[in-house]
């Protein structure tokens, strides 16, 4: 029996974020929680690909159109460990990159995601509360084309067409006090957990099951 959970068909080594080095698992907090706005406790990804570097990243697809590059750029405010590779992508990143390909596709040009705006680890210095950017389900979208979204009619324009091919998309108001939208459109799925088919998991626990915890 194979102790590999890569997936025949899709290159990056899958990883339980529960078994990485220490120095990982304290800055992905895999399985953990985070508390969102209104203090709702917010169950972290505990399953993560595995990135060795940005030729391996550019090389990636995780949709047709979308890279597995365009969702890692992050600068100094990135916890230290996850600046230099391997770094790590939760699985539900593939879900996003699915989404936004439907954007893509109405829109007919390129989709850009801005530094920061792909996925973020809960020890970013940009985290507030639970930030759908932890969960790899979130992108600040900068450029559409050659259109900048940068203006309150080019932002609701584009967020009315992300709410039309992605129905249960949630985009973020013009002018959010907490993160003022006003140069970007933020989209994000909420907090999607995937569990590749793959994951290790842990042994069924007929006891643990039974019992509240
Ligand atoms: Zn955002």
């Amino acid at each position: 029996m194979s102790t590999s959970y890569t997936n025949a068909t899709f290159p990056l080594r899958l990883v339980d974020g529960r078994r990485l080095e220490r120095r990982y698992r304290d800055v992905l907090l895999p399985g953990g929680t985070l508390c969102d706005h209104a203090g709702r406790a917010r169950v972290l990804p505990r399953y993560f690909y595995e990135v060795t570097s940005w030729e391996e990243a550019r090389a990636t697809n995780l949709s047709r159109h979308f890279t597995v590059s365009e969702f890692i750029h992050t600068d100094v405010r990135e916890a230290p460990p996850l600046r230099v590779f391997p770094r790590y992508i939760p699985c539900a990143t593939v879900l996003l990159a699915f989404a936004l390909e439907q954007l893509r596709e109405a829109v007919g040009t390129y989709v850009f995601i801005g530094a920061n705006g792909g996925y973020c680890s809960p020890r970013h210095k940009g985290t507030g509360a639970a930030s759908p950017h932890c969960w790899g389900t979130a992108a600040n979208i900068y450029r559409i084309g050659d259109t900048y979204l940068d203006t309150p009619d080019t932002i609701r324009r584009f967020a009315a067409l992300a709410h039309d091919v992605i129905p249960t998309v949630w985009t973020r108001p013009l002018g959010d006090q907490r993160a003022l939208t006003d140069d970007h459109l933020h989209v994000d799925l909420g907090y999607v957990v995937s569990v590749p088919r793959e994951a290790p998991g842990e042994s069924y626990n007929l006891k643990l099951a039974g019992e509240p915890l």
